[in-house]
């Protein structure tokens, strides 16, 4: 097995030789199946050992300062698609972009989402950030500040994951968060296991007692779509509806969206 050392090195060259791509995943409104948002996710198009997903490099990015430069390419890569996406007849959606803790954590991070949205021309209306609830919780003042800014510049803040990190719940309210997206491991076992059913029963409500929006992550069955509906969940996202995919193919994978039928 490589070291670690060697593969930020390869991670470094990659970013320096376009190895690197953001698939992306449609969000889709409950009630109309309309797509509300495309989540991007990076993925590594290694020259000799084919797609590396982001698990085995993502991680190690995040153990030292290379996850800024990542963070920042895939931010300006999101917001130039998402950009390309507002010059054409598409439906208005959000891009969502994950943000590491360290990225968010730098005193660099605001100004890189504004130079992001600068370099892009993007409507920020078009931009989510995903943060998790381990970021959001320690300095508090500071953190809601930063989120404040984040806020003010017309962009909309996303809890990724939730459920499975620290349930102080306090943030929720004190916090400019629009939307919560319910972490994968409660939908898998939505139909089999009374507890899961329960949390998203119990994560819905709150969400929308705070006026949240409330996203179903990791959706693969037609039961699930069917109980997330009655559950009164606003938005579904998962292989159920379309695998993660390059721009191009969401493109096309929007302009059949008509034509198909789910649930
Ligand atoms: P995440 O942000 O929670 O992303 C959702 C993951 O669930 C994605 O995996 C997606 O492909 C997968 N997924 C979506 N629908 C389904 C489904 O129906 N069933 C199953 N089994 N899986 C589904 P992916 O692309 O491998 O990404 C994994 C994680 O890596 C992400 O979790 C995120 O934490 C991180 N990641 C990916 N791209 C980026 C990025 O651009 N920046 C940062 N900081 N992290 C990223
Ligand atoms: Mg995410
Ligand atoms: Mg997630």
């Amino acid at each position: 097995a490589k070291t670690e050392k060697q593969i930020e090195i390869d991670l470094e060259r990659a970013i320096q030789n376009d190895e690197l791509v953001l698939h992306f995943q449609p969000l889709l409104d409950t009630i109309d199946y309309s797509i509300v948002g495309a989540e991007a996710l990076i993925r590594w198009q290694h020259p000799t050992k084919g797609m590396i997903p982001p698990y085995s490099f993502i991680p190690i990015a995040e153990n030292s300062d290379l996850i800024l430069t990542l963070g920042q390419w895939i931010l300006e890569a999101a917001c130039i698609q998402a950009r390309k996406w507002q010059d054409i007849n598409i439906p208005h959606f959000r891009t969502c972009v994950n943000i590491s803790a360290r990225q968010f954590q730098s005193k660099n991070f605001v100004d890189t989402v504004r130079n992001a949205l600068k370099k892009s021309n993007l409507d920020p209306s078009r931009l989510e950030l995903e943060i998790t609830e381990g970021m959001v919780i320690g300095d508090t003042e500071a953190v809601a500040k930063k989120l404040e800014i984040l806020a003010g510049l017309g962009i909309s803040l996303a809890i990724d994951d939730f459920g499975t990190g620290y349930s102080s719940l306090a943030y929720l309210k004190r916090f400019p968060v629009h939307q919560l997206k319910i972490d994968r491991s409660f939908i898998r076992d939505i139909t089999e296991d009374y507890d899961a059913a329960a949390i998203t029963d119990a994560v819905i409500r709150l969400g929308h007692s705070l006026g949240l929006t409330v996203v179903a992550e990791g959706v693969e069955t037609e039961e699930q779509v069917k109980i997330l509906r009655q559950k009164g969940c606003d938005v579904l996202q998962g292989y159920y509806f379309s695998k993660p995919i390059p721009a191009d193919e969401l493109e096309q994978w929007v302009s059949s969206l008509g034509d198909r039928k789910f649930g």
